[in-house]
Order: C-alpha cells, then sequence, then structure tokens
C-alpha cells in the first residue's frame, strides 16, 4: 500500500496545520478541507484513504459531511472535535463515523488512531481478497462457515447469540460499534431492555472469550458509548 492519504477537514487554522505538520513528519499524503462543500468534493473526485473531520464547520455540520460520503462510499471517517459528550460521540459513530478524537487531542493518540484504521483498511483489503471465511486475531480463531470459534486449540461454547455477537464485532474490528448498531443488528431493534440484555451477552461472552474478563484484550468497552474488538498484537 502507498503511503496513505488522508483529507483533513477542520476550520480552525492552527489546528488544521497541527495537523498537516504532524502527517508531514510522518510522511502521510494529505489534502486539506476548510468547508464541508469542499470536504465532500474532495472525498468524490480524490477517494482519500482516511478522512478527518471536524464537525464545527462554517457552512454545514460535520455530521452531514458523514452522511453525504456514507451514502457513497465506506472510506474510514475520524472524527476530531470539541463536541464530548457520549450522546454527540454516538451519533456520530451511528451516522457511520469509525472514530473519535475529542479535542485537545495529543498528537500522538491521532497518529495511533490513524495507525489501527490503516490496519483495518488494510485487513479488509485482504479479505477482499481471499474472500477468507475464517478470522484470526491472536489466539482467538472463528470459521464463519461452520459456525464456531477456537481460543488456541479449545472450541468456545457458544449460545447463538454470544456467536453472532463475536461475529459482528470481529468483522468490525478497531471499529467502535455503538450500543444501538449493535443491538439493531443482533435483535433488529433498540430498546432499553436490548441495551441490557446486551450487557448480559457481553459478559458472558468475554468469562468464554477472555482469560481475565476484568481486563479484556479482546473486547474493549468504552463506556456509555459501545465495543471495539481490538487487533491483538
Ligand atoms: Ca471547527
Amino acid at each position: 500500500m502507498n503511503k496513505p492519504m488522508i483529507l483533513v477537514v477542520e476550520d480552525d487554522t492552527p489546528v488544521r496545520n497541527l495537523m498537516i505538520t504532524t502527517l508531514k513528519a510522518h510522511k502521510y499524503r494529505y489534502l486539506t478541507a476548510a468547508k464541508g462543500s469542499e470536504a465532500v468534493l474532495l472525498a468524490s473526485s480524490h477517494n482519500p484513504d482516511v478522512v478527518f473531520l471536524d464537525l464545527g464547520l462554517p457552512d454545514m455540520d460535520g455530521m452531514n459531511v458523514i452522511r453525504q460520503i456514507r451514502s457513497w462510499s465506506n472510506m474510514p471517517i475520524i472524527v476530531i472535535s470539541a463536541r464530548s459528550e457520549d450522546q454527540d460521540k454516538i451519533d456520530a459513530l451511528d451516522a457511520g463515523a469509525d472514530d473519535y478524537l475529542t479535542k485537545p487531542f495529543s498528537v500522538e493518540e491521532l497518529l495511533a488512531r490513524l495507525r489501527v484504521t490503516v490496519r483495518r483498511l488494510s485487513l479488509m483489503k485482504n479479505d477482499k481478497v481471499t474472500n477468507s471465511s475464517v478470522y484470526n486475531n491472536g489466539r482467538l480463531k472463528i470459521d464463519y462457515t461452520a459456525g464456531c470459534a477456537f481460543l488456541g486449540e479449545e472450541e468456545l461454547k457458544l449460545t447463538p447469540i454470544e456467536f453472532r455477537l463475536l461475529c459482528l464485532l470481529a468483522k468490525n474490528t478497531e471499529k467502535v460499534l455503538t450500543h444501538t448498531y449493535i443491538t439493531q443488528n443482533i435483535w433488529g431493534r433498540s430498546w432499553d431492555n436490548d441495551i441490557a440484555s446486551l450487557r448480559v451477552f457481553m459478559t458472558t461472552l468475554r468469562k468464554k472469550l477472555e482469560s481475565s474478563p476484568d481486563s479484556p484484550r479482546f473486547i474493549q468497552t468504552h463506556i456509555g458509548i459501545g465495543y471495539r474488538m481490538v487487533k491483538v498484537e
């Protein structure tokens, strides 16, 4: 893969310059936009690998940019915003953002999120090439076709819902999935008691999957937001 091209969408010049300097120093290619309309245009004309998106833009809300890009593309979008309420993060993730970083952010954190996203992108590309029906992540292996999962040599005794939950998280490795997104996928709805059931299923799944469920390696909790399957080194 060529060095990835990042579309930086930010109207605040000092913040934009900080991002550009960081990207340049790490040899990433980049494009910039200070307005939402410009961002949508550049996203379609240049097909960048990743988008850094501010939500407070002069001409439109960044949420609108997410929805417009999502109408035709799955390119990863990392929201970088001063809006720090859980509901803002949930709305952005539900609209199709891949990750969320709150301002003020550290440059190291920005680079770490970018690396994770680029890695996820190349995993997705490899998956398409091999049309893989087997998922591998550290000691975890999922055979989607056979409908079973293993930890090392040992088969995990999962209930059908636990298995579907595990597959959903695995197919979206490194992406934060909101409670609503998960319950919509598993139960086709998202009522308060579905979210409560999700917690219960997640607890039982972790007991089977994680060697120490209190410090999980595979499934990360984003409190108040959702869960993320982490790619284990
Ligand atoms: Ca702004």
